[in-house]
Parts: C-alpha cells; structure tokens; sequence
C-alpha cells in the first residue's frame, strides 16, 4: 500500500508539471487542463487508500460537497473567471488554515498522544506558517473576488488612510510575533490561545491587505493569493510528511509568483506599487494644453474606410469582453478576409484583466491562431497598416505611456495604434479606462471614434458588409 502511494504521488506530481508546461500554448491547453485532471484525482485516490484512513463517509461527503460547490462554479462566464479563480484560491486557504488549527489542537489538545512523536518546533513552525497564509489567503480572496464581482457593500475604489501600512504591517507583524512565542514555548498555559490568535490576525491581516487595491487589479493579486495558498500547501505538507502536498503546493506557489511577476513586468509596475500603491485611484487628467475634439465617423463611413483598405489590424481590449463582441468581430473578420483585406489581432500582453484574456476569447469565436500576433511582432508593422479598429482597448494602446512619466501606465510597452494610417476606435463614452487617464490616441487627426456598445456597432458595422451595405 505504502508503495502505491509513493508511486501515485509521483505519477500525480509529473501529471501536474505537465499540466502547467502543457498549458503555455493554446493548442495544447486542454490536454493540460486533462492532465491536471487526472493528476488531482489520482492524488486523492492515493491518499483515500492510505489504511489510516478509516472513516470513508467523510471523504465521500466532502467529494460530494466539493463537486456540489465546483460546479455551478464551473458555469461562470468568461468574464467572470479571475473572480471564480478567487473563490477557488479563498477555498484553498481556508482548507489549509483549518487542517493546521485541527492539527494544532490535536496535538496540543485532551487528546494528547494521539500522535506517537511530540510536536517538534519544526512542526509549529510550520503549523504557524500554514494558518498565517492559509488564513489570510482566505479573506484575502474573498475581498478580492468581492471587488471583481463589483458586490454592493464592498468599495470598488481603493480604501486608503494615513498610516495604513503601519497598521497592516503591525497587525501581521503581531501574529508573527505570537507564532514566534508558541514555537518557543510549545507547553506555555497560553499557547492554545495564542494560537487562535494567530488564526484571527490572518483573517483580519487578509482583509486589510485588499482594502486599499483598486477592483481593476485585483487580477495580479490573486494570483499572490495563489502563490501563499500554494506556500500553505507546502507547509501543511510538512505538517502531515506528506510529499505530494509539499510539490503540488512548490508548483502552485511558483506559478503563482511567476504570473504575478510577469503580469507586474507587462504593465511595468513592482509587486510593493500593486500591493500598496492604492492603483486606479481617480487620477488628474493629462491632456495638456489645448483641449482636441473627438471626431465621430458613421458605421457607413467606418465600413467605407475598412473596405477601401488593404491591411487591418484589430486591438481588443477589456471592452470586447465587457460587450461579449467576439462572436461579431469573427464576423467582420470573415467580412474582411473574403474581400481580400489582410487582417491581424494585435495581442497586448495585459489587454483586458487576466493574462490570456484576449486569446481565450478569440479562440472561442474559432478566431485562427495564425491571425493573432504579439505585441513586439506587430508594433513594426503598424506604420505601414491602413486601419486600427480598436475595440474596446484603452491603456494598452495610450501613447502617454512612452513618456508622460506622471501617469500610472508610464513605461508600460503599448500597441502602436497611433502610427497606424488611420484610427477606428469603438468605446461607449469619453471615461477612461482602468489606469483612470485621458487618452490622447482619441483625439489624433486621423482618429475617428464610433461610439456604443461594442457588440451593437460590430453588428452594424457587419451589416454593412451584408445584404444593404456594401458589396
Ligand atoms: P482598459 O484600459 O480598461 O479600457 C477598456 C475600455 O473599454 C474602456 O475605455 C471602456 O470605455 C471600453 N469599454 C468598456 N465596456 C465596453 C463596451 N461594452 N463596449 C465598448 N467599449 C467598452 O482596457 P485595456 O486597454 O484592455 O487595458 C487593460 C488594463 O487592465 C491595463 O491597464 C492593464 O494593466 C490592466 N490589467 C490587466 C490585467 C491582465 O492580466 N490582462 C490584469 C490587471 C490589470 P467606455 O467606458 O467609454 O466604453
């Protein structure tokens, strides 16, 4: 039995790295997702098997439950995914922080001697470890998916105060400091209570911790969460000498800061800027000087000018996927394409609000692969492209960003949509988008707005390519 499970935690542990190494590429990402799959099952198999396990109620009950909670979870739109993601992580946290309070009592606890070998400091440490960021994961996600589902009573808007980093430092600072004494005095007559402590300062610390990031990045921070639940995964597997947990978790955590690094490099921003540089407060507009007009240009004229035209390049943004226009910009790509335009999506790394988040839209309006291209491989190309149709892109394509060092997005790498030959850009109204700045590209002589609702003008604007418009 024992061998059994060493080999499945193994066999677990490889499907799980090629899970992740699978899921870099959209052609192989499903067989990721399956692998990833198979992988879980096999490490809760592996552990159901082990012949301390004797109550097998409670594990089918909290299959049960697991599978009553995953799948309407499952069911979410797209848009609504880095929330979903959230809750996963909140759960993971709070399962991490529960297993090392119950492993805490039951060593510590009436029932002492339950457990043959005594509660090395080693342990309590790591117990202490496993509560703190599994505690805080918790309402920490909770906060964050909160705020992306734009709840009622949670503020969208960063939270600040003075001295608000002195409080949140202090207040973890403290539940370290009791960690510190519970692993140095394991028998004290306080330590239980200390203990519990440590658990209630996480929760509060994980709260604390969200208040002041704005809704818009609570992206990158949660795949932070991501990274301290996996970090809780690997200290509870020391807790129960469990090594599968301790790889699975090393993965989780790892991919998790790799992602909040690279999510933070795209839009040139350090990890201390998201977590306590209170982004996407209302920021003072920037438009120096005279103030430009916004040009309107009609879905004729728009249509006119697409048609007249040799190469397009669209550049979705967040408000593609706000407006669920995928499906229509397939249509107007198919449109393009039959008339002989070369057409091209020029991806932003950071374009919408998770990484991949264009990709995966696109690829659901069976958008081909080859039509995609990344941002370094499309910026030479835009001086000599006809049209940019911006579709509900904002920062991604400001030019401000190459040196207005005042704003948020300064230093972020844009799409050149600016040096295009000419300007179409879709967006409802003249707000800005999530860095709260103007956007000069709107007001450029050869910029000309359509403004509405995304799926409404690509619908028009489809149209005229159909029966009544152009032929
Ligand atoms: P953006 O700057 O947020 O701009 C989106 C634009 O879409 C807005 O100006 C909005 O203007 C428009 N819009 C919204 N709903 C629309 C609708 N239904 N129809 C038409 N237009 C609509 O988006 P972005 O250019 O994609 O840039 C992404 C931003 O998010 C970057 O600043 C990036 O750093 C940040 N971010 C990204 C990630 C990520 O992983 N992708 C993570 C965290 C943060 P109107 O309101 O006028 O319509």
């Amino acid at each position: 039995m024992h061998l059994i499970g060493e080999l499945s935690a193994v066999l677990a542990t490889a499907l799980f790295i090629f899970a992740l190494y699978w899921m870099n590429d959209p052609k192989t990402a499903r067989r990721g997702v399956i692998a990833g799959i198979v992988g879980m099952t096999v490490a809760v198999l592996a552990t159901w098997i082990q012949p301390e396990i004797i109550h097998h109620g409670w594990v089918v009950g909290a299959i049960v439950l697991g599978f009553a909670v995953g799948i309407p979870l499952s069911r979410v739109p797209l848009t609504a995914v880095p929330q979903r993601t959230a809750l996963s992580h909140a759960f993971g946290g709070l399962a991490a922080g529960l297993v090392g309070l119950a492993e805490y009592f039951l060593w510590t606890g009436p029932r002492l001697g339950l457990y043959p070998e005594p509660l090395t400091p080693f342990r309590s440490g790591a117990l202490v470890v496993e509560v703190i960021l599994g505690f805080l994961t918790f309402t920490g996600s909770l906060m964050a998916a909160g705020k992306l589902q734009e709840v009622r009573w949670i503020p969208q808007r960063p939270v600040t105060y003075p001295g608000q980093n002195v409080v949140n430092i202090g207040v973890l600072a403290i539940a370290v400091g009791l960690g510190v004494a519970v692993v140095l005095h394991p028998g004290a007559p306080w330590a239980q209570q200390a203990f519990l402590g440590i658990a209630a300062l996480a929760l509060i610390f994980g709260v604390l911790l969200i208040i002041p990031i704005g809704g818009a990045d609570m992206p990158t921070v949660i795949s932070i969460l991501n990274a301290y639940a996996g970090l809780s995964a690997v200290a509870m597997g020391f807790v129960l000498d469990s090594k599968l947990l301790v790889t699975a978790g090393a993965l989780d955590g790892s991919s998790g800061l790799i992602l909040s690094i690279i999510m933070c490099r795209a839009m040139n921003r350090s990890f201390t800027n998201v977590l306590f540089g209170a982004f996407g407060k209302a920021q003072p507009a920037i438009v120096a000087g005279e103030q430009k007009a916004w040009k309107q240009e009609t879905v004729e004229g728009a249509a006119q000018l697409l048609e007249q035209s040799r190469t397009v390049v669209i550049i979705p943004g967040y408000g593609m996927a706000v407006a669920q226009a995928q499906h229509k910009v397939r249509e107007l790509f198919d449109a393009l394409t039959k008339r002989g335009i070369i057409v091209k999506f020029a991806i932003h790394p950071v374009a919408g609000r998770m990484p991949g988040h264009m990709n995966v839209l696109l690829a659901e309006a069976n958008i081909p692969y080859s039509a995609l291209v990344e941002m370094d491989e499309i910026n030479p190309e835009m001086p000599q492209t006809d049209v940019a149709l911006v579709i509900g892109a904002n920062d991604v394509v400001n030019p401000a960003a190459r040196y207005n060092k005042g704003t948020p997005i300064y230093g972020m790498p844009i799409i050149d949509a600016d040096k295009a030959k000419t300007v179409l850009a879709i967006k409802r109204s003249k707000n800005p988008g999530f860095a709260g700045i103007d956007n000069e590209l709107y007001v450029q002589d050869n910029t000309w707005m359509l403004f509405g609702d995304a799926k409404a003008v690509l619908s028009d604007l489809v149209k005229q390519f159909g029966s009544g418009g152009i032929h």
